[in-house]
Parts: C-alpha cells; structure tokens; sequence
C-alpha cells in the first residue's frame, strides 16, 4: 500500500521510526512536511498527489467537520500521567469541592484515573463534552465545550496538560488550574485569561476603524469555510467597507507579509489566529469577533 505518514510539529522527529515500521510491513512511505497543528489539517492534497491509498495521521482524533476523499487512519501517542503527582496539588484545591477536570488528546485515557483520584480525596469531578473535540474531556484551541458544559457545575477547573495554548481556549469566569504533568506544576491562570479577553478587547477597537479587510479561507480540509468568507465579504461591502477573499494553505508572514493594503483580517479558519495578532502587525479577528463586530450571524463551526 502507497501510505503517507502526517505527524504534528511535535512529533516529526519520531517519521524516521515509524516511516522504517510500516516500510519493513512492505508498504511504500512518504512523509507530510506541511505544517500539521491539528486534526483539522489532513494532508489531502498531497495525498491526492501522489495517489496515496491512506493518510496515516498521528497523534490527533478525528476532527469531526474533516471529509477526507482518502481514507485516514488516526493514530494516538498516548502519554501517560503519574498519578502520583497530584497528590502534590491537593493543597491548592482545597478550597474547591467539586472540580471539572479536561486535557488534551495525549493524556485523555488518564482522565478516569485522575478522576477517581480526586473523588477518593473526597472531591466532586465532572468530564465534560466538546463539539469538536471526539473525545470526553478533550480540549482542542477551537473547543473548550469539554469545560464550558459543566462550568456551571463545579467550583473550579483542573487543566492537565503542557503549555497554554489549549487552556486559554478556557474563557470560563471560575478559577482555571493549568497542571503540567512534566514539570509537576500547577498554575492559575485566570489572569492570563483576562488578559486575553482584554487583548480581544483591542482587536475590535481596532477593525472598527479599518476600512479594507482580507477575508482568509484556508484550504485546510478541516478550516475551510468559503461560504463564510461569502457572507463576510457581502455584509461588509453593505457597511461600505472594501473586502477582499483570500485562499492559502497557511497563514504566515510569508503569505500574507506583502499585502501592504490590508487594515484587518478576518480569519474563517483556525480562530486562534487572532491569539497571533502582532505576528502579523495587523488586527486578526475570528468569527465569533467578526459577529461582535458587526452584528453578525455567521456560523462558527
Ligand atoms: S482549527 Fe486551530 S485550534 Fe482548532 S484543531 Fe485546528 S489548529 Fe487546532
């Protein structure tokens, strides 16, 4: 079988290891140097290019808006977690009866043995469920639905997991802990949270004064959403603003850089875009901004 292997940025050093795996079960390998941050991001073109029978993609579930004309094969890399560690956070949960705990798709077979762990320290725990995210629990950049379905429940959040990327999709008003199972660490970050509510806050100051805005669709199977761009486009040149449809794979300052003529960008593709503002020295705004903005009813996936 013709198969391409996708990894994630943070496992692209493991494509030699498996490319020699599935060559030795006789199957003829290419690797996907595209960039990869999500499950949203299958390598379909290439794949179609050359002729691959199946993707293999590692290291993200299914993304449940991805129609894949090849067929895909997802497989998880599972860390686990030493349980062991947490014994040395129950001081700083003290306060908090009932907790919901979440993480990302790496430890998310450890979330019942992290659960079972707090309830035997006599604590409430719920797991919630996102929309786009396959798993329970399961917190992805553009879903933090595994969270918002029980904040209303617990006293707290527990995030499990490194970085802060995928907990800053937590825009919840209770306390949010970030416990990162490497370092053994636990962080409240509410502060980084508002900060980012603020940091929204400017980029709406911002495109309400732009006058000519580029509208991105990325033809990253799971991003794609040109008839959103449409709708965009239509009711900003009713507002008399000047808008202009753009179509890449990426967005970076190599593809958008040179357009000089831009005041704003609107991002129908990966929300966090507008996380990344100042990468690109022009506002970003995701469409749950754009609606704000305008009054708009734009649905976002
Ligand atoms: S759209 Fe963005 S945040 Fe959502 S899975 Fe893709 S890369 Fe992650």
């Amino acid at each position: 079988m013709r198969i391409l292997l996708q990894f994630p940025e943070g496992l692209k050093s493991k494509a030699l290891e498996y490319a020699d795996k599935y060559k030795e079960e006789g199957h003829e390998v290419y690797l996907s140097c595209s960039p990869c941050f999500g499950a949203c991001d299958l390598a379909v073109e290439e794949a179609k290019l050359i002729h691959a029978d199946k993707i293999i993609h590692f290291g993200h579930s299914r993304f449940p808006s991805v129609l894949s004309p090849v067929n895909v094969e997802y497989i998880h890399y599972p860390i686990n977690i030493d349980l062991k560690s947490l014994e040395n956070i129950l001081i700083d949960l003290k306060p908090y009866n009932s907790i919901g705990i979440a993480t990302t798709i790496q430890h998310v077979h450890e979330l019942e043995k992290i659960k079972e762990f707090f309830e035997i320290k006599g604590k409430s725990v719920l797991i919630g469920q996102g929309s786009l995210a396959s798993e329970k629990g399961q917190v992805l950049g553009c879903d933090s639905g595994a969270v918002t379905s029980i904040s209303s429940q617990v006293d707290a959040i527990l995030f499990v997991g490194d970085g802060f990327f995928h907990a800053l999709a937590i825009k919840i008003d209770k306390p949010v802990f970030v416990f990162n199972p490497y370092s053994s660490s636990l962080e409240q970050i509410n502060d980084k949270i508002e900060k980012l509510k603020r940091k929204r806050k400017g980029l709406l100051a911002a495109a309400m004064v732009s006058k000519t805005f580029g509208i991105l669709v990325s033809t990253k199977p799971g991003q794609f959403n040109l008839s959103a761009a449409k709708s965009i486009k239509k009711k900003l040149e009713e507002k008399g603003k000047r808008a202009e449809i753009l179509i890449g794979n990426t967005f970076d300052q190599y593809s958008l850089g040179n357009f000089q003529s831009f005041d704003c960008y609107i991002t129908t593709a990966c929300p966090r875009m507008s996380d990344d503002s100042e990468q690109f020295d022009k506002p970003i705004l995701d469409l749950e901004l754009c609606n704000e903005l305008f009054f708009l009813t734009i649905p976002i996936k």
